[in-house]
């Protein structure tokens, strides 16, 4: 059953780790499904390489396992939560980038250096909360607010998204922003855009017109 999302799943897990931003069995990602008590998830230790639609848990929203042969992402609290709090978001995608577990451990607000990665911003982090656990879900719920993406201390990134273009899409921009803020801030150069310019493009962003 669910083998739309599962299969949502597994193309986005595998276009994360085609791109780069996930190496190994480290990030996950889910999807919510029509019923919006449903939602599928990257299994635990499973290699992405030789994942295949059967493989993908489903959990319901309090992230009870429902169906799949392997346990679901130990993160399965992080992601419920966010549904939970969140009916607008449909996917999320949780990496451990290199860029943004740098820019993490500043503990400030990643700002953006060109007008689409505006959309997410400001981009603030989670302080370091033990992976897995329920506080950590509750942090990232709080810390997340109203917004589509948090940093995580000395953990990575986690985006969401209304579906799973959207949640890849943060996840793509939002290291592409942390890596051109670090090289930009070692040449002492950062200039991050305008506040009135990111709040012009965020609302012409609300208003469905592309930047
Ligand atoms: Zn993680």
């Amino acid at each position: 059953m669910y083998e739309d999302i599962k299969q949502q799943v597994l193309d986005a897990i595998l276009e994360a780790q085609k791109i780069g931003l996930i190496h190994g069995t480290s990030g996950n990602v889910s999807v919510r499904g029509e019923d919006d008590n449903i939602i599928a998830i990257t299994p635990s230790c499973v290699p992405y390489e030789t994942m295949k639609v059967e493989d993908i848990a489903i959990v319901n929203l309090d992230g009870e396992w429902i169906e799949g042969p392997h346990k679901p992402s130990s993160e399965t609290p992080m992601h419920t939560a966010v549904m939970r709090a969140r009916s607008d978001v449909r996917a999320n995608v949780h990496t451990h980038g290199k860029f943004a577990t740098i820019m993490a451990m500043s503990g400030e607000d990643l700002l953006p250096s060109s007008p689409p990665e505006a959309e997410f911003t400001p981009i603030k982090v989670v302080p370091f909360t033990m992976p897995g656990s329920d506080n950590l879900a509750k942090n990232v719920v709080s810390t997340l607010a109203d917004k589509r993406v948090v940093l995580l201390k000395n953990h990575g990134m986690f985006c969401t998204g209304a579906d799973i273009g959207n949640a890849m899409a943060a996840a793509i921009y939002t290291e592409e922003m942390a890596e051109i803020c670090m090289f930009s801030k070692l040449l002492g150069t950062f200039d991050a855009l305008p506040e009135d310019v990111v709040a012009n493009i965020q609302a012409m962003i609300a208003a469905d017109k592309a930047v």
